[in-house]
């Protein structure tokens, strides 16, 4: 595992617990609005050990519910399941935060019990995907995870959501409409605004922001194919 950061607590980032946060190094994409791009290079080495964070873990335990294992894109990590399953032996749900190109690794995860929740990433429509992924991407890859997630609450009783950051000129109606078509059926999408923060400085102005108007408009539509609903900051 290369760990780049460790939050040590979060009352947002899984849902309704106490968290953890966890950042490993390395992505095979390279969003424009990425909030954290110096997670992106690699290999680097790692700032924390995992043995630090696993004690770190196993001192809080009392404090904590839960971690959330983000970067980066933590599928890349040839030790990841070994690490989750020490941290779930530690009695901690376990959320991950990906951007669902190794849906291999998510299934190993899930069936290895080392998952409670996920968080994929839809970025934009299949045909858009590379414009925002900084580089090409296996869309079969990202079908097959869509639909693994998909069947999560009833194959593995894993919670999930699907989300997307919205930015005007990037996507347009149209294309937030899609991706609601291809995430059919599933429980949960969230659509969620460009922030300042990262890349997504170089892109942000309030006119990427899509008035509150559009917004029910946007959800109507979408609400058509997915249960969605606008996630405010
Ligand atoms: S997938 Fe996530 S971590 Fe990787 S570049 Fe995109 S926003 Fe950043």
């Amino acid at each position: 595992m290369i760990i780049s950061g460790l939050q040590p607590t979060s009352l947002s980032d899984y849902p309704r617990k106490v968290s953890a946060i966890i950042f490993t190094q390395g992505c095979n994409f390279k969003c424009p609005y990425c909030h954290n791009p110096q997670l992106i290079p690699s290999p680097i080495s790692p700032k924390l050990s995992s043995q630090f964070v696993l004690d770190f873990l196993k001192k809080r335990a009392n404090l904590l519910q839960a971690v959330v294992i983000t970067g980066g894109e933590p599928t890349l990590q040839p030790n990841l399941i070994p690490f989750l399953e020490q941290v779930k032996a530690l009695g901690y749900k376990i959320k991950l935060d990906t951007n669902g190109s190794r849906p291999n690794v998510i299934e190993e995860i899930a069936k290895k019990k080392c998952l409670d929740y996920i968080a994929m990433d839809i970025k934009a429509p299949l045909e858009k995907y590379h414009l925002f992924s900084g580089c090409s991407v296996n869309k079969e890859a990202l079908i097959q995870s869509i639909n693994l997630i998909r069947s999560f609450n009833s194959s593995y009783y894993i919670h999930y959501e699907f989300r997307t950051t919205v930015t005007r000129s990037l996507l347009n109606i149209s294309d937030i409409i899609q991706c609601g078509k291809l995430l059919n059926g599933a429980a949960q999408y969230i659509l969620q605004d460009i922030t300042p923060q990262g890349l997504g400085k170089n892109l942000y102005s309030k006119e990427e922001i899509y008035s509150n108007q559009e917004k029910k408009e946007i959800l109507k539509l979408v609400s058509e194919y997915v249960n969605v609903y606008w996630r405010n900051y």
